[in-house]
């Protein structure tokens, strides 16, 4: 255990909005206690407002997570690869790649698997490929995927250790648009397969469609966070998908406490 924050997690915690006042007789390590929520008026920490110059959101969701509407359309009954639930990792892999089962398949570059440690504690849950994360296959890069690693930094992690990251939809929506349902539906046992080979200890689920997917609930998340629910069994930690939060600055400190709501849930003391 260190006994000051060194300066590069101060950093991270400053972009994610986090201002750390440290009492003379703090001597907690970040990792081993992250900093409580707001407690403004006599506490040690503060949570305030990170600057407000952040480049704008390229993620597939850049709606407000409280906005219900959802898009749907008509599509062409088509035929996902059979056996998914029996897949390991690399055949599951594969199958995302040959994957044609929603049109999302005649526009996507590539498809984008997901990124991490497939040991992995923690599993973030996006929502679906933007422009850049299809133009390399990784989920969240970019401004979103600048923040994220932030986010995960300020905890003392980062993508490739003890994370894993996927999205709901393998493949872009053009234009960024919102996944339909049927998308959603034919996607979604790649997650589901995905989660059972990872067994995570807590699942956080980003943003309003990777929310109704994995709780099958339609309540907003500003009435969803601060609580934990369940996905099969893996505790899930609701909290805004960080394109959102690029374009809400404000928000960064309820994902913050969000954050240190998950990684208390994951050492079992929530
Ligand atoms: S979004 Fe999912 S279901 Fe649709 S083509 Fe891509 S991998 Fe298949």
């Amino acid at each position: 255990m260190t006994l000051a924050l060194d300066a590069r997690r101060r950093a991270m915690l400053e972009e994610m909005g986090v201002v750390l006042f440290e009492h003379p007789a703090h001597s907690g390590d970040m990792h081993d206690t992250p900093p409580a929520p707001p407690r403004r008026a006599g506490g040690t920490a503060d949570l305030r407002p990170a600057r407000a110059d952040a480049a704008p959101a390229s993620a597939a969701s850049l709606l407000p997570p409280d906005d219900a509407a959802t898009q749907s359309a008509p599509v062409a009954a088509r035929v996902r690869l059979p056996g998914i639930e029996a897949m390991d990792w690399d055949a599951l892999e594969q199958a995302v790649a040959a994957c044609r089962a929603c049109k999302l398949c005649e526009s996507r570059r590539n498809t984008v698997f997901g990124v991490g440690d497939r040991q992995a504690e923690w599993l973030l849950v996006g929502e679906a490929p933007g422009e850049n994360e299809d133009l390399q296959g990784e989920p969240f890069v970019g401004q979103a995927g600048k923040l994220l690693d932030n986010m995960l930094g300020a905890l003392g992690l980062n993508r490739h250790e003890r994370v894993y990251i996927a999205n709901v939809l393998k493949c872009r929506p053009p234009g960024n648009r919102n996944p339909q349902p049927e998308e959603i539906a034919q996607c979604e046992p790649f997650l589901r397969r995905q989660v059972e080979l990872l067994r995570p200890k807590i699942i956080l689920a980003m943003g309003r469609f990777a929310v109704q997917t994995l709780l099958q609930s339609t309540e907003p998340i500003g009435r969803l966070r601060g609580r934990v629910h369940r996905y099969h069994d893996v505790p899930v930690v609701v909290t805004y998908h960080p394109a959102y939060l690029l374009r809400n600055l404000p928000d960064k400190a309820k994902a913050w406490a969000d954050l240190v709501l998950a990684q208390s849930v994951l050492r079992g003391e929530a």
